[in-house]
């Protein structure tokens, strides 16, 4: 036992096999929990919050899974090596990580919908997915373990009161491995219908921007980051209506999946859009060119920087993988 590799995020014990060297700088790593991810060898982890991190690689894990042909890992380094690598640094993590409870609830309720294909069904969790699941923090200060019974107190008073909530129940399939069946109940799904009504489960991505003859070629290079996730981009120039908003262009943000908004032009329109976009809850990715200031409203939140226009296509692609897929 002592031997056996381990995952640093999730702290699972793996089997030699999941773990390999890729380089003489990088490391990969395959965990039934956190998914497919390579790390650099001498700054494994740099400055990430490991606790977040654990959380993020988990909801958005890549597995492999029956009858799809997944080849994409999180590289939690800069390597441009492979087809196949999502890049992932800290921001990214903090702008998805949840900054309330009932965020922390929204998500977890999603997650559980994504994930039990048949209503009534259980999905059942082993204490280290329990873990990235609700969000509970394991290690204190970044690096030394987080006391194991107050870990599970945390899992045990989050799953009540989601019990309380009326939104799922549960029961431990053995106390002692603390794997659980979680099951979501009618106000879990009523829930989580309301929260996919304000999600286009489209590919459509509406983009604000300012249009307009000097921002062609701009508005081609975010499309073509955006078809190259896999996306569909919907752009609302095709009527002249600079003077007022149309109830068109608020339909095309709410069957949006997510929004674009590009604050290069300190557009307001851009802004209006970016602002309702926020209110439905949909994911916003802010792209802007270097240099350029934003609102400070918005300048906290975490935004894509392009130096050239030409950059655009890879690195919006990358970030739409990375924080929507
Ligand atoms: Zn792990």
């Amino acid at each position: 036992m002592d031997n056996m590799p381990v995952c640093h995020v999730c702290g699972i014990t793996l089997t030699p096999q999941s773990v390999y060297k890729t380089s003489n700088s990088s490391c990969f790593f395959e965990c039934p929990v956190c998914g497919r991810y390579e790390v650099g060898r001498d700054k494994m982890f740099s400055d990430f919050d490991m606790n977040h991190l654990a959380s993020f690689l988990f909801y958005n894990a890549y597995k492999d899974e029956p009858g799809k042909d997944e080849k994409r890992y999180h590289a939690l380094f800069r390597t441009e090596k492979d087809e196949g690598s999502v890049f992932v640094d800290k921001s990214m993590v903090e702008s998805w990580y949840p900054k309330t409870f009932a965020e922390r609830v929204d998500k977890i309720l999603l997650y559980l919908g994504n994930h039990i294909r048949h209503i009534g069904q259980a999905i059942s969790l082993s204490a280290r997915e329990t873990y990235s699941l609700l969000f509970i923090d394991r290690y204190e200060n970044n690096d030394s373990a987080r006391d194991e019974e107050d870990c599970n107190n945390e899992v045990k008073y989050f799953l009540d009161s989601l019990v309380d909530g009326k939104y799922i129940s549960y029961s431990f399939v053995t106390e002692e491995a603390r794997m659980i069946y979680v099951q979501i109940s009618p106000a879990g799904y009523s829930r989580i219908d309301e929260l996919q009504k304000n999600t286009g489960h489209g590919r459509d991505v509406f983009v604000a921007m300012k249009y307009g003859d000097k921002t062609k070629s701009l508005r081609e290079s975010i499309r073509a980051g955006i078809e190259k996730a896999g996306y569909h981009a919907v752009f609302d120039d095709e009527v002249e209506h600079n003077a007022y908003i149309t109830p068109e262009m608020f339909k095309h943000i709410r069957d949006s999946k997510f929004v674009i908004a590009e604050l290069t032009h300190s557009n307001n329109g851009a802004y209006l859009e970016e602002g309702y976009a926020m209110g439905l809850g949909k994911q916003v990715i802010q792209i802007c060119q270097n240099e350029v200031q934003i609102h400070f409203d918005t300048a906290q939140k975490n935004t894509l920087r392009w130096k050239n226009e030409s950059d655009i296509p890879d690195i919006l692609e990358k970030r739409i993988r990375a924080t929507i897929d």
